[in-house]
């Protein structure tokens, strides 16, 4: 029987740690080899690094793959491992640091004053209503109290949602009905490069169109945006946030399987999939991956520049460096405003030790006059890590040399939580490649499998990358809502030989005789612009409501600063044969996708055809037309309907 005892600290039953400490030496071969041969006594070794109310009876219940549950029995609490169990050590010492280059603010809160927030924003949700397993949907702008509304959901066992603030109204539409949340947190405004984006209009056309209401919704006030409210449904925040200036609300001790969040990514279809995750799973990965990968040290300062609307700002800016006893920079702003020595001063200023960002705003960083680099002291800095999208050799040496610490290329996804290829560099510092994010971090069986004959790749030949059930904790538990949708989308494939199914990341990949993979772009109609993760069906969608369009193709290509970029083909219902036209029909569709999913959505070129090539079976033949703007041989077209469509995608190129 498991005992009660408060914040254990690996106390039995849990085993040695056998992790590396500080002057071991344990080779990654090894530390990866335990932790697939023996997936329970490794994690239940990385299970001591937080904080558990409630010891786990079971380290690892496998007895419904493709599903696992990790640390069952076990109780434990985000918030408590992000904040409370830090205060007593460390609570004068910084936690959050909120720099807005946007409304020039910054401040700083310390791990008492977070704790402090954290619980006046979970005491305003409660008296909202919201308890455990409700779903609060979190629509901010990079302001702290975005932070402690989700740590304040986590505190009181809440699911949150959060949605990238470039979302529109009919994506923020979706999304409400899928998570039919109790409350919505919002502000009045977000702002970039000085413009001001008026969420609280945008939420307001949401509602109005989601099926589902929501209660209430709770407002940040920022004073940039006037904003109408609704009577009974509008809370202001900083009203509440007085009512409540005293609030202690105890953390809720959940099981380590119950939800934490669920975080909306794209796939083939127009829907959104709301990735699930648990709760001390994701604790347990984030701490390890703190400590292994990102070499954390507590009093340290982490700086992730990505948006909390997407999984690298979860892990990395809220959750990993909290727990991991870390100050955590929170950034709202370009990375060239006031000019493009903005982030050096930060890490100046606050001495930031550990930076995670990605490839395309180096590249942007690239471009701006060296001096503004060389006018700061960066000593303070140990390391920047990338992902989110392959990282070239260029932008790779060129930042090496700038910075003179170590580039850490680090490739993940959404449902994985946290890095699933990388260099382990605090278990053996392993060369790194240039164009290879490294190779597979411990838990994680990866495989390529061979997209035609599902036979294992060899060295040296492109294959998918798959990963064999389980998956090791921190990874996405489910489909929010819809188990059959996750086993159907993730876990089609099977590896030859093997009595479990495979977990499809849609990557393709290639491993080299040492052992360190490449990722080769997706597999399927997802696309990467600036690291964000885009469906062109999505984009499709948005731009056939337009009332001219009567066909749609919407393609990533490659782009020298972001990655890729949507580029849309479509058929008009009334011929446009001029060029004033064509570009007044392109301004259009590109207003439709920002009023409906947002700027981010918006494809930089739209081209009017007359004909789309497809297949005889009607379907589109997307990776052609992309080979055909990036000036590459279309393919295998044994297959298409009319030739002369290609033709049709190339002189639209050209006109
Ligand atoms: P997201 O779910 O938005 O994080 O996007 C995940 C996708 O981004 C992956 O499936 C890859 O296609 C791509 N990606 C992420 N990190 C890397 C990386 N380090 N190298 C290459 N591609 C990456």
């Amino acid at each position: 029987m498991p005992q009660k005892h408060a914040h254990s600290h690996g106390e039995p039953p849990y085993p040695a740690v056998l992790y590396k400490k500080r002057g071991d030496s344990m080779s990654f071969a090894t530390f990866y080899q335990r932790s697939v041969d023996d997936p329970s006594a490794f994690w239940a070794e990385q299970a001591r690094r937080i904080d558990w109310h409630h010891p786990f009876s079971q380290v690892l219940d496998g007895s419904r793959p493709p599903f696992a549950r990790w640390f069952v029995d076990g109780a434990t609490n985000l918030c408590h491992n992000a904040v409370d169990r830090w205060v007593a050590t460390r609570g004068e010492q910084a936690a959050l640091i909120a720099v807005s280059t946007e409304t020039n603010t910054e401040k700083t809160y310390s791990f008492r004053e977070l704790h402090a927030e954290v619980n006046r924003t979970a005491a305003i949700m409660q008296a909202l209503g919201v308890g455990r397993g409700d779903r609060v949907l979190i629509y901010m702008p990079m302001i702290a109290e975005a932070v402690f509304a989700m740590l304040a959901c986590a505190r009181i066992g809440a699911i949150h949602s959060v949605v990238f603030g470039g979302f529109a109204s009919n994506s923020l539409a979706s999304r409400i009905d899928d998570a039919t949340p109790k409350l919505v947190v919002s502000a009045d405004a977000g702002s970039r490069a000085g413009k001001i984006l008026p969420y609280k209009g945008l939420l307001d056309e949401a509602i109005k169109l989601a099926r589902h209401k929501p209660a209430h919704v709770l407002m940040v006030d920022r004073g940039l945006a006037a904003m109408a409210t609704v009577a009974g449904r509008d809370v202001d925040y900083a009203e509440q946030r007085r009512l409540h200036m005293d609030a202690k609300v105890p953390a809720v001790w959940l099981e380590s399987n119950e939800a934490s969040y669920i975080l909306y990514t794209s796939g083939t279809t127009g829907k959104p999939k709301g990735v699930q995750r648990d709760v001390g799973g994701y604790a347990v990965a984030l701490a390890t991956s703190m400590d292994t990968i990102f070499c954390s040290k507590p009093g340290g300062t982490f700086f992730c520049t990505s948006d909390i609307g997407w999984v690298v700002g979860h892990s990395y800016i809220v959750y990993g460096p909290l727990i991991a006893g870390m100050a955590t920079v929170l950034y709202e702003g370009l990375p060239i405003r006031p000019d493009g020595g903005v982030w050096w001063s930060i890490v100046e200023k606050y001495k930031v030790t550990r930076m995670f960002s990605a490839p395309t705003a180096i590249r942007v960083l690239k471009k701006q006059p060296p001096e503004l680099m060389k006018k700061y002291d960066l000593s303070s800095l140990q390391a920047l890590y990338l992902a989110g999208e392959p990282l070239d050799e260029t932008t790779s040496s060129w930042i090496s040399s700038a910075l003179g610490v170590p580039i850490v290329d680090n490739y993940w996804q959404t449902e994985s939580g946290w890095p699933i290829m990388t260099i382990a560099r605090n278990v053996e510092d392993k060369p790194s490649k240039l164009g290879s994010p490294g190779v597979p971090m411990y838990g994680y069986k990866v495989r390529l499998l061979n997209e035609a004959s599902g036979e294992l790749c060899g060295a040296n030949e492109k294959g998918v990358v798959v990963i064999e059930w389980p998956l090791p904790p921190g990874c996405m538990q489910t489909i929010y809502g819809d188990d059959q949708r996750c086993i159907d989308t993730y876990w089609a494939t099977q590896v030859p030989g093997s009595p479990n199914p495979a977990y499809s990341t849609f990557d393709w990949g290639i491993r080299d005789d040492d052992g360190y993979y490449f990722i080769l772009g997706r597999t399927d109609d997802v696309i990467n612009v600036a690291g964000h993760r885009l469906g062109t069906r999505e984009i499709e969608e948005s731009i056939s409501s337009h009332p001219n369009v009567s066909e749609v193709a919407v393609v990533g290509i490659e782009d020298k600063l972001k990655g890729q970029v949507a580029v849309a083909f479509v058929i008009p219902k009334a011929a446009v044969d001029t060029a004033q036209g064509r570009a007044a029909l392109e301004a259009e569709i590109m207003g439709t996708v920002d009023r409906q999913i947002g700027s981010v959505g918006r494809p930089a070129r739209v081209y009017v055809v007359g004909l789309l090539p497809k297949t005889r079976s009607g379907k589109l033949l997307r990776r052609s037309i992309q080979a055909i703007c990036e000036g590459r041989d279309p393919g295998d077209l044994t297959t298409i309907e009319d030739p002369s469509s290609l033709q049709q995608v190339k002189d639209a190129l050209l006109a």
